[in-house]
């Protein structure tokens, strides 16, 4: 049966990408949230909204745990468990919210937790639960943080060696069967907690600008900064998940990512439900069968996943996909890194949809640069600004990378099509960052006259498409040429013998730098000379004897942040025997 047949098609919320460009205005879209009294809270536009408006009865969350049977949570029960949680805060006498940090995963007192701190008018802050007690004790110390949800074990083996570190943390909540509580050290069950506390209703008087929630960057550059944001960005969180990931009310929304990243939260736990979906939650990591099996079985509408997922799948290959049904998918959304041509044309004819490539940062909150439902999709490109963003490609002096300025001090937009430059948004987006916790500077460096200074470089062509060249720190010169290394790892994921790939550049006493190459192979394939001579003459053909790589070296795996993106700086700092330098430090002024 034809797919269309099987899908019946769902009307794209973005019909005309110019049109609603032109018309639209972040303050007229407030009118598509509820702000009662005009007050802002992310919680209370997430659940409590819903439940106002009679949509209580509605699963707001499928959680599937590890093992067993999955639990349905509805918008009426998260409210109350939220309203718990506050209830829990208030009793621990906080009676104002408190600065919260989760060390847990995917498991539902997390959602109920971040959603509750933030109703109860705190500060959160998810943390990878994977960390070890080194990058937390930087976190929680940087953050200030009063009170800790995490399970037995993670306080055991990781917070108990660094409390003495963290003075400002006062209670530690645990998640868990026979908790041992602690008074004199408030370490105290939460379950118990919540089951003896009186809800409270009521939402916190947050303003638009009173700081909700801390983020961590991913530290692929090395030094991950703690990004503030404030509740008015709940505000981008509902757009863009209307207008990019297409969610309708009712729709089956997965977000693979893990709320210890930005997407994890502002995807994985507000947008959906602000837009009133039920959204899946896995409580298990990567693996093939299962995610397959969640799409096709959890009947996935919408779904936002990374590119290291992606060519993990498209490594394994199309026939594993084939033995599932997943003519449910009506949206297939990718983020964190660039989305490689031949995974865009791969993931297309896998799933039958074109996955949507989009753009954005710790620092910005939300989706900034996307493709969408109802514009075409050219293979590579992240796709054009969201509404309501405006965007300006920035020249830089060659030398210094100091971003050329008019005599206003305003960056100058880089005339042609296809020029390359840095990405520069308009400051003011309700979702931008407020502050990097511990580095007023470093902050304010980010921005130039009125704009926001991405740190990526990218070209925009003549159609208004952005295209990812690569981080500034990241792009290659080479004989007086930019090579960007998303190119030509590109080109290289093309060659049938390679699953994946990072370029990097490694200075060179007549080029400035030359390009190397790792490649993982596919399976099937066994390192040798011919094979890589074979990959290096194709990459030559296709790129020209510049951009393709002089140095190509094959590896069983790349190195890749926590959050799954390629750590092109890491081999370019073996490759010359430099230190590695802690990819858990912490970049503060201090
Ligand atoms: P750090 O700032 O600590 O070095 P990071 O920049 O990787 O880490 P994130 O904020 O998680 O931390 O990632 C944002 C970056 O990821 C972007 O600046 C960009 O370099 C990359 N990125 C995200 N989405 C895309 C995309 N669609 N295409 C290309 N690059 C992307
Ligand atoms: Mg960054």
């Amino acid at each position: 049966m034809a797919r269309a047949e099987l899908t019946p098609m769902v009307a794209a919320n973005l019909l005309d990408y110019d049109e609603v460009c032109r018309t639209f205005s972040w303050d007229a879209a407030t009118s598509e949230l509820d702000l009662p009294g005009g007050r802002w809270n992310i919680a209370h536009e997430a659940v409590d909204r819903h439940v106002g408006a009679g949509r209580g009865h509605q699963t707001a969350m499928r959680w599937l745990p590890r093992r067993g049977e999955s639990e349905d949570i509805t918008y009426s029960e998260l409210a109350d468990r939220m309203a718990r949680f506050v209830g829990v805060l208030q009793g621990l006498g906080y009676p104002s919210g408190a600065r919260v940090a989760t060390v847990l995963g995917r498991i539902p007192e997390l959602y109920v937790g971040v959603l509750g701190a933030l109703k109860a008018g705190g500060v959160v802050a998810p943390l990878f639960a994977a960390f070890g007690p080194e990058p937390l004790r930087q976190r929680l110390a940087l953050g200030s943080f009063e009170v800790l949800l995490t399970t037995p074990l993670n306080y055991e083996r990781k917070i108990m060696p660094i409390r003495p570190d963290v003075p400002s943390l006062r209670y530690v909540l645990l998640v868990g069967e026979d908790v041992d509580e602690d008074e004199r050290a408030g370490v105290l069950d939460v379950r118990r907690l919540m089951a003896e506390a009186t809800p409270v209703v009521t939402t916190a008087a947050t303003g638009p600008e009173d700081p909700a929630l801390l983020h961590f960057t991913s530290g692929t550059t090395g030094t991950p900064k703690a990004a503030l944001h404030v509740h008015q960005a709940v505000l981008a969180h509902h757009i863009t998940g209307s207008l990019v990931l297409d969610l309708h009310p009712g729709d089956r929304f997965w977000c693979t990512a893990d709320p210890g990243w930005v997407t994890g939260t502002s995807y994985g736990i507000v947008s959906p439900l602000t837009n009133a979906v039920t959204s899946i939650i896995d409580e298990a990591d990567f693996e093939v069968d299962r995610w397959y099996r969640t799409l096709q079985d959890e009947r996935i509408d919408v779904w936002y996943t990374a590119p290291t997922a992606l060519r993990m799948l498209m490594r394994i290959g199309a026939e594993v996909a084939s033995g599932y049904d997943l003519s449910n998918l009506r949206l297939v959304a990718s983020v964190g890194e660039p989305l490689n041509p031949e995974v865009v044309r791969w993931a297309h004819a896998t799933f039958g949809v074109p996955i949507l490539d989009n753009w954005w940062q710790t620092e910005t909150g939300g989706i900034m640069v996307a493709n969408f439902r109802a514009v075409p999709v050219k293979a590579g490109s992240m796709g054009m600004p969201v509404p309501g963003i405006e965007v300006a490609v920035v020249g830089a002096d060659a030398d210094t990378g100091e971003v050329d300025v008019d005599e206003r001090g305003e960056p100058i937009e880089g005339a042609d099509a296809g020029a390359t430059g840095q990405l520069a948004i308009r400051s003011g987006w309700p979702s931008m960052f407020r502050a990097y916790l511990g580095n007023e500077e470093r902050y304010r460096r980010c921005f130039v006259g009125s704009w926001y200074l991405s740190g990526d470089l990218v070209h925009r062509d003549a159609d208004g498409y952005l295209w990812f060249v690569g981080r500034s720190d990241d792009v290659i010169k080479s004989a007086g040429h930019l090579i960007g290394p998303f190119e030509v790892e590109s080109v290289l994921i093309e060659h049938p013998a390679v699953a994946e790939a990072a370029v990097y550049g490694l200075p060179n006493p007549v080029a400035g730098d030359i390009v190397a190459a790792q490649v993982v192979l596919a399976d099937g394939h066994r390192d040798d000379e011919a094979l890589r001579s074979d990959i290096v003459a194709f990459a030559r053909r296709r790129l020209g004897t510049v951009a393709a790589p002089r140095e190509l070296t094959v590896t069983a795996a790349l190195p890749k942040t926590r959050s799954g993106k390629i750590m092109r700086r890491l081999l370019r700092a073996r490759a010359l025997g430099l230190p590695e330098g802690d990819l858990s430090t912490l970049e503060t002024s201090t």
